[in-house]
């Protein structure tokens, strides 16, 4: 089975009122000013993988700053929750408190894997903040929910979107959280590379990462460098569509993991989000 774990839709109105949404949030305005920015229907996702061979996707939600619109976000996605090719994640505002916490419970209850893609840049929100993270971290753990995290290298080009969530706050929020399942997506920022350490591994047994816009960012030595370093368990193909082609970032994975049944391209990311 391939999964391609970390893909993006918006609800329809997003795409035919994106000049709205562009002046609503400034995170959505980074990403999608550009009329070449791609925004996918859940019709183009599915056409996607068949045409990729993807059997399953994990679809994640947008970061918006304004709690409403992640409400609204998640709506959307729980009238598609029933296609079994599809999981799905939400977002929330962690400063909402009780109405993050309920709409959290609510997507949960109606089947979705957890939370993501939850970005504290775009959301005005830092990892160290635990009053704002720590009840959604108590509900994902009761219910075995992944938290997918935008990561940022600290080093490298500036692009829209980059942030500044760089590897030492995610391993502080994961040494404080071993309950928590965890998904640096983007390689974690290069958090990988530290699992040379022979400490890390054993006190971060529950975080993973995901190849979310790979070709953009490093060449194609990172997935075995990655599996290397942190383990086969630990990576997943994602392609961060429809920013990447499936096919193509399936491609570019394929010339560097050749092995058609390692974990990396399906059983890491179905045991992670319980696919
Ligand atoms: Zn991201």
């Amino acid at each position: 089975m391939i999964v391609d774990a970390h893909v993006h839709l918006f609800p329809p109105r997003v795409v035919t009122d994106r000049e709205s949404y562009l002046e609503r949030d400034a995170w959505f305005r980074q990403l999608y000013a550009a009329p070449k920015a791609r925004i996918a229907s859940a019709e183009d996702l599915l056409r996607s993988m068949d045409e990729a061979g993807v059997d399953r996707s994990v679809v994640a939600a947008f970061p918006w700053r304004d709690q409403t619109l992640c409400e609204q976000h998640n709506g959307h996605f729980r009238t598609l929750a029933g296609d079994e090719r599809l999981r799905f994640l939400c977002t929330v505002q962690p400063r909402a408190g009780q109405r993050a916490v309920d709409e959290l419970r609510r997507c949960l209850d109606a089947g979705f894997a957890g939370l993501g893609e939850m970005n504290v840049d775009a959301q005005g929100v830092e990892l160290a903040e635990d009053d704002c993270w720590g009840p959604l971290v108590e509900v994902l753990v009761e219910a075995a929910g992944v938290l997918m995290l935008h990561s940022s290298e600290p080093v490298g080009h500036q692009y829209p979107g980059k942030g500044a969530n760089t590897p030492e706050k995610i391993y502080r929020f994961a040494l404080a959280h071993p309950e928590l399942k965890l998904v640096a997506a983007h390689w974690g920022g290069g958090l990988p590379f530290y699992y040379l350490m022979p400490e890390l591994g054993p006190s971060l047994p529950n975080l993973y990462f995901d190849s979310a816009a790979t070709e953009f960012l490093y060449d194609s030595r990172v997935y075995e460098r990655v599996i290397g370093a942190a383990g086969p368990e630990r990576a997943m193909f994602g392609s961060d569509y429809p920013l990447l082609p499936q096919a193509r970032a399936l491609g570019h994975a394929r010339s560097a993991v050749v092995a058609e049944d390692a974990p990396f391209y399906g059983s890491a990311a179905a045991a992670v989000y319980g696919l």
